[in-house]
């Protein structure tokens, strides 16, 4: 499998989604020194998230730009700096820990191709909202304090667009628990990809957060991507109306 990141085309160039943690993907010839069975779960990939963003971007007829390496092997929602995790949620990484500076400016390159592709994307159709699609664990083995919130919206300083969707979520019948605000944790503490690609342009956004249990079958895909579409549309009329 490639590692280049891939764009989902879409007629309607207002709203780009992004999926930094779409992919449980290891290059081949990489060992990470990892469980087998880490790789699966909510330590390597996002659960659920990539197809939530294929079928908003097939709802809304817009682009998606989706990471195509698991976050164990480059964090594409870090900095830098921080991208490539000596951890995650207890468990060690071991493929990670002193690596040559070969091997750390082959894992950037990942980081890189990721945020250059995003930023070529934003510069060829600007879009109106940029929007991140994650998921989160219902509790972390380090944490186990149990997450309530079925969905949730993080932003960092600019509430506009969040604004607009945590009321349209409000307004959704039945979502079977709190909605989260900056919740399962804070955007004003971690928002890398929507600080560089939004808020440093001033290009509004939003901070998708889903409960992974409830996207991890088709059954819930295709609800809780209908809900994030009326969410985006709600929020679209709302920046329209507004400006
Ligand atoms: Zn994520």
């Amino acid at each position: 499998m490639s590692s280049t990141p891939r764009l989902i085309d879409g007629d309607d160039p207002r709203i780009l989604l992004v999926c930094d943690h779409a992919s449980n993907a290891v290059p081949a010839g990489l060992d990470l020194g990892v469980p087998a069975e880490a790789l699966s779960q909510h330590v390597a990939w996002d659960i659920g998230a990539e197809a939530v963003s294929r079928t908003v971007a097939a709802t809304l007829a817009c682009r998606a730009w989706l990471a195509s390496v698991s976050r164990l092997v480059v964090d594409c929602n870090r900095p830098p700096e921080q991208a490539i995790p000596q951890h995650s949620d207890g468990i060690p990484i071991s493929g990670n820990a002193n690596l040559s500076a070969t091997d750390t400016a082959a894992r950037l390159a990942l980081h890189h191709a990721f945020h250059d592709g995003l930023a070529r994307q934003i510069q060829l159709r600007p879009p109106q909202l940029l929007v991140s699609i994650h998921s989160f664990t219902p509790a972390l083995a380090s944490a186990p304090a149990p997450r309530p919130w079925p969905i949730a919206i993080l932003w960092n300083q600019d509430y506009r667009a969040t604004e607009y969707a945590l009321a349209a979520l409000e307004a959704e019948p039945d979502l079977g628990g709190p909605i989260g605000a900056n919740e399962p944790y804070s955007g004003q503490i971690l928002n890398y990809t929507m600080d560089r690609h939004a808020e440093a342009i001033g290009l509004p956004y939003l901070g998708f957060e889903i409960r992974q249990d409830l996207i991890a079958n088709a059954p819930g895909v295709a609800r809780w991507s209908a809900i994030v579409a009326r969410t985006i549309r709600a929020t679209q009329e709302g920046l329209c109306s507004a400006s």
